[in-house]
């Protein structure tokens, strides 16, 4: 009887375990599948590398300063550096050269706010819009490999890898949002300290506080980065002020939003009640928080148009998804998945911004007071820092809903424009500004610096949106024509069409 027993308890653990290995499995599967795992990789049919040496001949070219762009000049690239800058008739004889046709050479460019995630296409859209350098805010082990791999010629971005944020959750809530959200879960100052150690050790370039961080943790990452001399950028945590942030390592604070977010706690939570007086705090606090960033050294990573958005995608996310360059999304990211949408999913049925559908009239148009209050506040505040001075770094959060890798940035260019940035101030937030703060050798077309450049058909100097009309990019020399860049983005569009399971027609 006993051994009866015995045996069927036993087969019920055993069943109880399969069932717990499958589900584990299903999920992991599914969230690879969301992170895009499983797209198919784009097959681009490249033209050949050139000659290793060449001049850029008839060029107008961006000068260090970036105010500026000096006609009739020459660049010579040389092994993937720029050799030099020089008058085009002065280019040494027997030197290859490539006519630039009186178009405008600028520095390839930088977004200092991205997600990679896991489909390998986004590094091809990045290059077909002209950016060449890219700051990925959460950097999972595959992207660490596809770093080596650009490093040694592949076609991407470079990336500057900040290591997956750090929060704080109970074991179990920890354990399914490190898993499922690739956040670095931290509970003790050990802990802190031993992840730290150990991202530097692997060669991460700074590591992320995230809106979850509790503050003795918070303060652990700031010592422990201090220690270990790399950055700390990211989210100011929900569990600190700015009081808090003064007092830190933290080097850069990667949206303008996390300002409003603080400011609001210092006011108590607004609703949309409270909406003006709320704006009236913000107003008034506003100049000692720029003058603090210039005083602490303290970056500001832009995310305006993000911002901006979601109340575009709570009002009418369809309009917002018909205008996005869907075709070239993550379509993991964009179909998302049930199983966590926090961050993810840009669909109706999975987005995070858009209003639950329960929602009656009323409640809709408070939300939408509370979301425009929000967005003014952030414009309030990006005034502020751009006339104080505070160094800003154009950033998208690309792969959040509904900022498509690359066409994003340019989407960001034209939201900074609107908010008041001349053209130069842009340029500069996305090439020597971002170049300084990570330490690269791009950012500025000089002797010696890496040749990551973009030909422009236009002057972006009287408006930014000639940003868009790219007619070559030089990636560490190599040089992708406009037919190039076409066949990197019809190879993503074709490979990402094959990998998704909701279609785009309908938006
Ligand atoms: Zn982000």
């Amino acid at each position: 009887m006993l051994k009866w027993i015995v045996r069927i308890g036993l087969a019920l653990c055993a069943i109880a375990l399969v069932g717990m290995v499958s589900t584990y499995v299903f999920i992991d599967r599914e969230l690879n599948r969301m992170y895009g795992a499983f797209v198919k990789v784009a097959e681009p049919d490249l033209p050949p590398p050139g000659p290793d040496a060449y001049a850029l001949v008839d060029v107008n070219v961006l000068s260090p300063e970036g105010d500026a762009f000096v006609p009739g000049q020459a660049v010579v690239v040389d092994a993937g550096l720029i050799r030099s800058v020089m008058p085009a008739d002065s280019v040494p004889a027997g030197l290859e050269t490539v006519d630039g046709q009186g178009r405008y050479l600028i520095p390839g460019l930088t977004d200092s706010h991205i997600h990679l995630w896991q489909s390998e296409n986004d590094l091809l859209v990045y290059v077909a819009n002209g950016v060449t350098q890219v700051r990925d805010m959460n950097t999972v082990p595959v992207n660490l490999r596809w770093r080596a791999e650009i490093e040694d010629g592949r076609i991407g971005p470079d990336i500057f890898a900040v290591a997956p944020q750090f929060a704080t959750f109970g074991p179990m809530e920890g354990a399914f949002v490190g898993w499922t959200q690739r956040k670095t879960i931290v509970r003790t100052d050990d802990q802190v300290h031993d992840a730290v150690k150990d991202f530097a050790a692997k060669g991460y370039d700074a590591l992320k506080s995230s809106s979850y961080l509790d503050k003795a943790g918070y303060e652990a990452m700031s010592e422990a980065t201090r220690a270990q001399g790399i950055k700390l950028v990211g989210h100011l945590p929900i569990a600190v002020g700015l009081n808090d942030l003064w007092a830190s390592n933290q080097s850069e604070v990667a949206h303008v939003e996390e300002f409003v977010k603080a400011l609001d706690r210092e006011f108590g939570g607004y609703g949309p009640d409270e909406a003006e007086a709320f704006l009236e705090y913000v107003r008034e606090r506003s100049d000692e928080v720029a003058g603090r960033m210039i005083e602490h050294g303290i970056s500001v990573t832009s995310t305006m148009e993000l911002v901006d958005s979601f109340q575009r995608q709570k009002l009418d996310l369809h309009t917002e998804l018909d205008a996005a360059e869907l075709a070239y999304e993550n379509p993991g990211i964009a179909e998302g998945t049930v199983i966590t949408s926090r961050g993810m999913g840009w669909m109706p049925e999975v987005n995070i911004y858009r209003w639950p559908d329960q929602w009656d009239d009323d409640r809709k148009a408070r939300s939408r007071i509370y979301w425009q209050a929000y967005a003014e506040a952030q414009h309030i505040l990006f005034d502020t820092f751009r006339e104080a001075g505070v160094p800003i770094m154009a950033g998208t959060d690309a792969n959040v809903p509904v900022r498509v890798p690359g066409f994003s940035l340019h989407e960001e260019f034209l939201a900074l424009q609107e908010a008041g940035m001349s053209p130069a101030q842009i340029l500069a937030s996305a090439t020597s500004v971002p170049s300084d703060y990570m330490g690269t050798n791009a950012g500025r077309i000089q002797a010696g610096r890496e040749a990551d450049l973009v030909l422009l058909r236009d002057n972006p100097l009287e408006d930014i949106a000639a940003t868009q009309e790219i007619d070559m990019v030089v990636l560490d020399g190599r040089r992708l024509d406009r037919a190039a860049l076409d066949g990197l983005l019809e190879s993503v569009k074709a490979a990402n069409d094959e990998s998704r399971k909701v279609p785009l027609e309908q938006f």
